[in-house]
């Protein structure tokens, strides 16, 4: 059965939703803290704003997003009016990662409760804070045949995903992409896949190197670069490699001081399993800057690796962590070599003042977002779509594209009765030429 909720109810709860969230916001900050020592202001900037202002925006345009939409009608069909429908779709799992726990959990459920659907949301179980805060504030807005929150780790995905859903929303990593896809393949269960990758960062020998290590600095190593569309990797021009390098060096000492691991503005990994992980990657290679590492609090220094080799263990699997290989390339095709080595990557980033070059490289591969001359931003302008292509992910959302990812566009024409021409119908003798002029008119 359908939990079908009228707008201004929908309205109303996410009002609620919005109150709630306020009055507990210095606590969803320190769970992020206490989670993995989030800064404050990564907390606030990519959390909490972010999702207080995706609720205004979903709450302001809701009335707007849910009308009918009229669509031009088909000659073929005169006398009609056309419109889609959208309705919800029913019952949506949303399954979310810990890396921005708060923000991949609220944003989908904001959207999915907009368009009108009952929400079972399973937040990541390695931040557990976090998880505990989520539960707390859905807990106090909706009922659970509405909204509920079910927290736990694989077991209870697993479970989870056996059962039938209408949609199912997942961020994470293409290996439990691809279970979840086989599992909702099950009932037929549309997806939206918000997945990860390899993400290049082409730097040009024509670039403001101040300005362009500056940029990828703050986008590879905010929130300890475990972020899904964190520049993975440098490839740039070996004519001014050496001088980007000073540049890096400089922008980290500016960004985290010369001891990072005393900055209050730098995070840690999640756990020590990643942690682990992410030491191996610097195992047999050569350290430009950073390296330092310390167990007892998973941390690991902005590091910056020299000219790995592309059967590297760094160079497998996307980093998630504060790891920044660099590479450089003295002719383009090298570029291209080393790109269509990986899968499709989530986002994209070309580093240039040559426009003309750098438009023709973004159109020239594919990826599911980027940007020219910056990192990471693309991801803040709620008009753009996000997600990924390929291996990096299935659908996008962001703004009014939320609300359209958690409804079913029904499209309906409406046919007057005045007129009815007879052409279409049988018997077909003789009609056949007039109905090819037609359409040839048409
Ligand atoms: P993950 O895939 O390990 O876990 C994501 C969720 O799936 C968690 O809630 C987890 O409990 C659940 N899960 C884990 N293993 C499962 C299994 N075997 N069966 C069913 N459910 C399972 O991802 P993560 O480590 O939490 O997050 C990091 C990954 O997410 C990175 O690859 C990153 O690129 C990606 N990511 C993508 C986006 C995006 O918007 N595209 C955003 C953030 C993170």
């Amino acid at each position: 059965m359908k939990y079908k909720t009228s707008i201004s109810y929908r309205k109303e709860k996410l009002k609620q939703l919005l109150n709630v969230i306020i009055k507990h916001e210095n606590e969803i900050v320190s769970s992020l803290y206490n989670d993995f020592k989030k800064p404050e202001f990564e907390a606030v900037v990519t959390e909490t704003s972010y999702v207080i202002s995706d609720l205004k925006d979903t709450i302001k345009n809701i009335d707007k997003w849910a009308k009918p939409k009229w669509i031009l009608p088909s000659l073929l069909n005169f006398p009609s009016s056309d419109y889609i429908l959208q309705e919800p779709y029913g019952k949506v799992l949303i399954i979310a990662p810990w890396n921005y726990p708060y923000q991949l959990a609220l944003c989908p459920l904001i959207a999915a409760v907009a368009a009108g659907n009952q929400v079972v949301v399973k937040p990541s179980e390695l931040t557990p804070n976090t998880s505990a805060i989520i539960y707390k504030i859905v807990s106090e807005v909706f009922d659970k045949e509405h909204v509920e929150v079910i927290e736990g780790g694989i077991e209870v995905s697993e479970k989870l995903l056996s059962q039938r859903w209408d949609y199912i929303f997942f961020t994470g990593s293409v290996a439990v992409g691809k279970i979840v896809a086989k599992a909702a393949a099950e009932f037929l269960t549309p997806v939206t896949l918000e997945l990860g990758g390899k993400n290049p960062c082409i730097v040009d020998e024509n670039c403001n190197i101040k300005l362009t290590a500056k940029r990828i600095i703050w986008g590879k190593f905010i929130n300890a670069g475990q972020t899904c569309i964190a520049p993975d990797y440098i490839l740039v021009n070996s004519k001014i490699k050496s001088k980007l390098i000073d540049a890096l060096k400089t922008e980290i000492i500016l960004a985290y001081g010369e001891n990072p691991e005393e900055s209050k503005d730098f995070a840690r990994i999640v756990n020590t399993k990643n942690w682990k992980r992410l030491v191996s990657f610097l195992e047999n290679e050569t350290i430009l800057y950073g390296g330092k590492i310390n167990e007892s609090d998973n941390y690991i220094a902005p590091t910056l690796i020299d000219e790995s080799k592309l059967d590297s263990l760094v160079m497998q699997d996307e980093i998630f962590g504060p790891v920044l290989p660099i590479i450089s390339y003295k002719e383009e095709s090298e570029i291209e070599k080393i790109i269509s080595k990986y899968e499709k990557p989530l986002s994209f980033y070309v580093f240039s003042n040559n426009t003309k070059w750098a438009k023709s490289i973004v159109k020239k591969y594919s990826f599911g977002g980027g940007c020219i001359n910056d990192t990471v931003v693309h991801f803040s302008n709620k008009r753009l779509p996000f997600g990924g292509v390929g291996y990096s992910g299935i659908g996008a959302y962001h703004g009014r594209l939320s609300f359209e990812t958690f409804s079913h566009k029904k499209s309906i024409v409406n046919k007057s009765t005045w007129l009815d021409l007879p052409m279409r119908y049988a018997p077909y003798k003789g009609k056949l030429k007039t109905l090819k002029k037609l359409l040839n008119w048409l």
